[in-house]
């Protein structure tokens, strides 16, 4: 509850970014405040220690998804693997299409990044429509992963982003 508090007060509203009409949630006070970035990581492992007792892979979004992912990972003593948009992988790789609300993007994983059968967990900053998270868990099950469940900071309710990602289950610490 405490921990919650203080994360919510961390995170910083700007008005019309990155484009008019936009009210961006930014995450960087979190990241600035040692005792607010450890609250978010304490309540992601809580919960995963509980829900997915059997992970084995946090498997992080580009980009925001990096800066919180490897600290989950370390604690529940799993690796990590990054998600990133097309173009900035080496070697063999998978990549899934997706529509924006302004044209397309793909996200791409190394092929060694996630192995089949094998169970993650998917993390972000922020679910919005949904659309980065239900590409991703595409090109994992492309990959034969087992995506037992998304986490991400904050939740826009509105946008009915956990929905759209469908069966799998989504946990957010702060919803607006
Ligand atoms: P979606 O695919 O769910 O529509 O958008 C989510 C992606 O866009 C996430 O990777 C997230 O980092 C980014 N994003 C969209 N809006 C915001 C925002 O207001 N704040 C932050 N921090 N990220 C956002």
């Amino acid at each position: 509850k405490e921990k919650l508090e203080l994360i919510a007060q961390r995170i910083r509203p700007f008005q019309d970014f990155p484009s008019k009409g936009i009210l961006f949630r930014d995450i960087c006070p979190i990241l600035k405040d040692p005792e607010a970035l450890t609250a978010v990581t304490d309540l992601f492992e809580e919960h995963v220690r509980q829900t997915y007792p059997a992970v084995e892979l946090v498997v992080g979004l580009d980009a925001r998804g990096f800066l919180f992912g490897p600290l989950l990972a370390q604690r529940l003593g799993v690796g990590f693997a990054l998600v990133r948009k097309k173009g900035k992988l080496p070697g063999p790789t998978s990549s899934v299409a997706y529509s924006l609300e302004y044209g397309k993007a793909e996200v791409e994983i190394q092929e060694d990044g996630v192995l089949p059968g094998q169970k993650v967990v998917l993390i972000d900053d922020l679910l919005a429509t949904g659309g980065t998270l239900y590409a991703t868990c595409e090109l994992m099950k492309r990959q034969k992963a087992d995506v037992l469940g998304c986490l991400v900071v904050i939740e826009l309710l509105d946008l009915k982003g956990a929905e759209r990602i469908g069966s799998t289950p989504t946990f957010s610490l702060v919803q607006y």
